[in-house]
């Protein structure tokens, strides 16, 4: 693969070693490399002022050997080509290690919401979601809620799409999102499906290591959708949180802090800065606090050459989509700490999708019981093999996982050839 020093470029390294390690067949490793499809528009809306900004929104779609494209969808003003790419490749390897029929996208638009009303992200919503049009479909290409995207936008999403077919076809098409609203046909277990992955899986690893997480300290970076449910998900099971940050500041207490009186206070008052139970520190700080385990949980390229030396924990359990660069891997290897990898540790959401997807199909509303219990077995088989596969090719769980998606992957275009 082409490499370049960017997000992209990190998967490209993650790629290579991976399929160097297995060796990977010559042509399925040059399609592999490629994106499918890479689509920008550009579209107008009109804002609150009367005056019309343009947006550009990203949809790249990597692969659909395994079904129907899948990923999320960004709002964020460092939303860039590169960044979508990477994104969309990470999510073809989850979808194949968790081994659900689903492909990998992933789509973005530019620009910060927050500096927006209500108003404007409904109509920005709904503008992208007309402008994609048949480049997504609840067969075809299937989004859902990532960094500043929820339940809401889904909504919106899906009743533009609705709004826009044939009336006899409408009710057959609620699967064109996921994440939805659970009264507008989304999945009991959804909204927290990423940050349970993340515990089912750090529980799976403390099993292995006979390690007690009961008492077990860790640090949050990012407590958004996926770091407030990780952490509210360890609360029951006695972990305490130490150090927590998000875009607002960081804040630690070596006590402890809880996870639940704080989602309550960054519901008021927009982030953890401030927060009464806690003090300030920086963003090293908050990465080189003593803990067990490290849940980055934000964005991608925190740990690095430069932050890794800083982290002084047992485990970390990315939540994030690629929070670790490789320099930032080698480094924390070196260092003897293990790693949960993103598109395993943080595959619990894309698997609840495909569950609400398919209770969409099927006109099915599934209990919440089933879908934890069903939302186990997929990530409990996945960690299973992804740590069989580093102890058979002697190498990190990173490239282990990349390792039982490729072979998944490699199987399927040997099965079909490719056409004509
Ligand atoms: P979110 O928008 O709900 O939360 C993001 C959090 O990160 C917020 O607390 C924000 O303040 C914080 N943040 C942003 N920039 C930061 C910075 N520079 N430093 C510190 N904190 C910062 O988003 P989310 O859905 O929780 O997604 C978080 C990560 O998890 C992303 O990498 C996303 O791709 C990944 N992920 C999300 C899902 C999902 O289902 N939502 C699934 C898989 C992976």
């Amino acid at each position: 693969m082409e490499k370049k020093s960017s997000v992209y470029g990190n998967v490209c390294r993650q790629f290579d070693k991976a399929a160097d390690i297995l060796q990977l067949n010559p042509d399925i490793r040059k399609i592999l490399s490629k994106t499918n499809n890479e689509i920008i528009v550009n579209f107008p809306v009109k804002m609150d002022n009367g005056s019309i900004q343009m947006f550009t929104v990203y949809r790249v779609q990597h692969n659909n050997a395994l079904g129907p494209f899948k990923g999320g969808l960004r709002y964020h003003q460092a939303v860039d080509i590169d960044e979508v790419r990477a994104l969309a490749t990470w999510m073809t390897w989850k979808s194949a290690i968790v081994n659900i029929p689903f492909g990998g996208a992933k789509g973005g638009i530019q620009f910060d919401p927050c500096k927006c009303s209500k108003g404007e992200i409904e109509r920005v919503t709904r503008r992208f979601t007309f402008a994609l049009g048949s480049n997504i479909g609840p067969e075809y290409d299937i989004p859902a809620p990532d960094v500043n995207t929820n339940a809401q936008i889904m909504a919106w999403m899906l009743d533009t799409y609705l709004s826009t077919m044939p009336a006899h076809e409408r009710q057959a098409c609620s699967h064109v999102v996921t994440g939805k609203p659970v009264e507008a046909g989304g999945s009991l277990g959804r909204e927290k499906a990423t940050g349970q992955g993340v515990v089912f899986t750090i529980q799976e690893w403390a099993k292995d290591e006979k390690f007690d997480l009961k008492g077990a300290t860790y640090t949050v970076q990012g407590f958004g959708n996926v770091g407030y449910w990780a952490s509210h998900l360890l609360k029951p099971l006695g972990a305490i949180m130490v150090a927590v940050e998000d875009v607002t500041g960081a804040i630690a207490n070596e006590k402890g802090i809880d996870p639940d009186d704080l989602g309550e206070y960054v519901k008021k008052s927009g982030g953890v800065k401030g927060f009464g139970q806690a003090h300030a520190i920086d963003h090293k700080q908050l990465l080189g606090t003593k803990a067990d385990i490290l849940i980055p949980a934000a964005l991608e390229n925190q740990i690095t050459a430069e932050t890794a030396p800083l982290i002084k924990v047992k485990l970390v359990a990315e939540g994030a989509n690629g929070p670790t660069d490789p320099d930032g891997d080698a480094i924390l290897q070196k260092n003897g700490i293990a790693m949960l990898p993103d598109i395993l540790c943080n595959a619990g959401g894309v698997v609840v999708s495909y569950f609400e997807w398919l209770q969409n199909k099927r006109s099915e509303f599934w209990e919440l019981e089933e879908v934890d219990q069903k939302l186990l077995r997929k990530l409990v088989n996945a960690y299973g093999r992804v740590r069989d596969t580093a102890k058979q090719y002697k190498t990190d769980w990173r490239t282990a996982a990349y390792i039982v998606a490729l072979q998944r992957l490699e199987t399927v275009y040997k099965d079909r050839g490719i056409f004509p």
